[in-house]
């Protein structure tokens, strides 16, 4: 099949089983790969009210057509499973360059089912697949299990590899790639640690086939030739991500302690030229990628590097704990990627903490006698290291996520554990921004920003808007945004180069030969969102619209620094936005489905 490896990949860890399967052809067609595969075989393969860390549940890893190709940015793979932390779907992507290797060994998809009885890591090298014992690994952490495998087999051999968190079930843990590159969100790393597996080493030298060489050759150097012309390419290289944080800032929307604020007096220590001037020694890339956002630190201080931080992590782990110091906030990335945790929900997880002591709701004896107060950085990496090995009090309770720790506190907690679904939410502060508020409410997988990212939408039509426009626009960037995962590229060239998206559509028809048009992938994507949306449906019996409600945060307190311009202040204003999006959608009062919209997707068979 053009455009595809040709191969499903099975490894029942269970009993040490290792099958192929071609890939199927109508699955290709109707799901396309990535996150369509990824909900793909979750709905179908894992029974109705499997336990996320039981033997039955899966972590599907899948490349797409763009994976390991010619095109800017197509080194993306998707992460699948049933989130130990929400209880719902998961997927995370992750960059570098493991989807190009999957590619090249003739791997579409890798199924991890069942759970070994001893530690394990999964090896392939093109049709030399094995399972191999990973005693000697188990118990170190990312950054030395990469560089050890590294050692033993090769650079050119990839590496994916959890951390203590994954093997320790933190329920956020995350699987680390080519030192610092992350399936991040939602517990991936969790359940490759449930199944005992610590890494997976891959290499392949395959061919991809194309259908048409010549076209894809032009089409795919024009793709190229659009972001080296790109305006704001320098930039975006100097900066990465990083480039949104002073504007974060000035705007009201970068967290700051525990989201009570939108903008932090210490910011400028931690803005992006700061960090560019005080940390930055090289830029970094995934595969085949034109524009490397990666920025690779060194902190003097420490001692230590890191690949990092980018946007995310420098408001979670820097002005959402109240830490106004770039060597140091970049020490704390380290320490969550090196322990294997998801730097997001690490941050939400201080951050919440942090408040309950300031409030006097924990004290010292409950804290481990850390001083948690906002600003404390060396409470804040001896924190880290806590929650990763679920030592103490502290470290067990905040291993199981903000929404669950507060239910077990309670005394009012609930109200400031900052999170949807039982996802802590990422770096955008919602007062002021009905939209982002909206994306985040509504999102997939619970409060994470890539699937509808429209910050600047809000400022662009007024903040406090509840109107169908704003709506609307969530609902097509959420079918059309996550296509990129689906093809299995990064979509910053679009977002951040202004690349023309048509662009992509002659590189994709000449890999597979299947004529596309956006429209026709904005149609897959509608097709997935709404299957995501039944797994949901299916998986927590009393799912409804009280689980796309946000912080009440958000709604009832001003910010504490920022613009309080623009807040919308009343309940009844989220339950509108609320109204809108399930009408545009086609879903009940209660967010789920209609029967029609299920017809009119063709997916009432499959979710029968
Ligand atoms: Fe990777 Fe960043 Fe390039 Fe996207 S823009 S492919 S995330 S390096």
């Amino acid at each position: 099949m053009n455009g595809y490896g040709g191969t499903i990949l099975r490894v029942d860890l269970t009993d040490g089983n290792i099958s192929k399967q071609p890939t199927p052809g109508q699955v290709s067609r109707d799901f396309i790969g990535g996150r369509g595969f990824g909900i793909h075989f979750l709905f179908k393969e894992v029974p109705k009210g499997t336990d996320p860390l039981g033997p039955a549940n899966k972590l599907i890893i899948s490349s797409g057509p763009f994976s390991g190709m010619m095109v800017a940015g197509g080194g993306k793979c998707s992460w699948t499973t049933k989130s130990p932390l929400t209880g719902g779907y998961a997927d995370a992507s992750m960059g570098g360059h493991f989807s190009a290797e999957m590619k090249y060994a003739g791997i579409d998809v890798i199924i991890l089912e069942g759970i070994s009885p001893k530690p394990v890591y999964l090896f392939i090298d093109d049709n030399k697949i094995q399972l191999l014992d990973a005693s000697g690994l188990w118990g170190k952490t990312a950054f030395d299990v990469e560089k050890e495998l590294k050692h033993k087999y090769g650079e050119e051999y990839q590496v994916a590899v959890i951390g203590p968190g994954g093997e320790n079930q933190v329920l956020y843990a995350c699987i680390n790639h080519d030192y610092g590159r992350q399936a991040g969100r939602g517990g991936v790393g969790t359940v490759m640690g449930n199944k005992k597996v610590k890494a997976i080493v891959l290499h392949g030298t395959k061919s991809v086939p194309v259908a048409d060489v010549e076209t894809y050759r032009k089409a795919s150097l024009a793709l190229y030739k659009a972001c080296k012309d790109a305006e704001g390419l320098a930039e975006w290289t100097r900066y990465g991500t990083t480039v949104v944080t002073s504007w974060c800032d000035e705007v009201g929307a970068l967290p700051t302690r525990n989201f009570s604020a939108g903008s932090f007096e210490q910011g400028p220590n931690i803005y992006g030229q700061t960090m560019r001037k005080e940390i930055v020694i090289t830029d970094k890339g995934c595969f085949g990628c034109p524009s490397p956002c990666g920025k690779y630190s060194y902190m003097k201080r420490y001692n230590t590097q890191v690949e990092g931080p980018e946007y995310e992590t420098i408001g979670m782990l820097g002005s959402n704990l109240g830490i106004g110091d770039i060597q140091a906030v970049a020490e704390a990335n380290r320490l969550a990627d090196n322990y294997g945790l998801d730097s997001i929900s690490t941050g939400g997880c201080i951050a919440w903490a942090m408040e309950c002591y300031e409030k006097g709701i924990f004290t010292k004896a409950d804290t481990d006698g850390l001083e948690l107060k906002f600003g404390n950085i060396d409470a804040v990496f001896a924190l880290i290291k806590k929650i990763a090995y679920r030592e103490g009090k502290l470290g067990a309770l905040l291993a199981l996520g903000t929404k669950r720790a507060a239910a077990q506190v309670g005394k009012g907690t609930e109200k400031f554990a900052i999170q949807v679904k039982g996802m802590e939410q990422s770096a955008y502060a919602t007062h002021n921004a009905t939209a982002m508020l909206l994306a985040y409410m509504t999102c997939d997988v619970g409060a994470h920003h890539n699937r509808s990212w429209a910050i600047t939408y809000d400022l662009q039509v007024g903040r406090d808007k509840v109107v169908p426009e704003k709506v609307a626009r969530i609902v097509w960037l959420q079918n059309f945004r996550p296509m990129f995962d689906v093809l299995g590229s990064c979509r910053l060239q679009w977002v951040e180069l202004g690349i023309d998206r048509e662009l992509y559509i002659p590189v994709l028809e000449a890999i597979t030969g299947v004529k596309r048009s956006w429209q026709d992938l904005e149609a897959v994507g509608n097709r997935i969102w709404n299957l995501t949306r039944m797994y949901w449906v299916r998986e927590i019996a009393d799912f409804s619209r009280e689980w796309d409600l946000p912080s009440p945060r958000f709604y009832t307190e001003p910010p504490k620094t920022g613009t309080t311009a623009g807040q919308i202040t009343k309940y009844e204003d989220v339950q509108k936005l609320l109204d809108i999006y399930y009408e545009q959608r086609g879903w009940d009062e209660n967010g789920i489905p209609t029967q029609q919209t299920l017809e009119t997707l063709n997916l009432s068979a499959l979710v029968a």
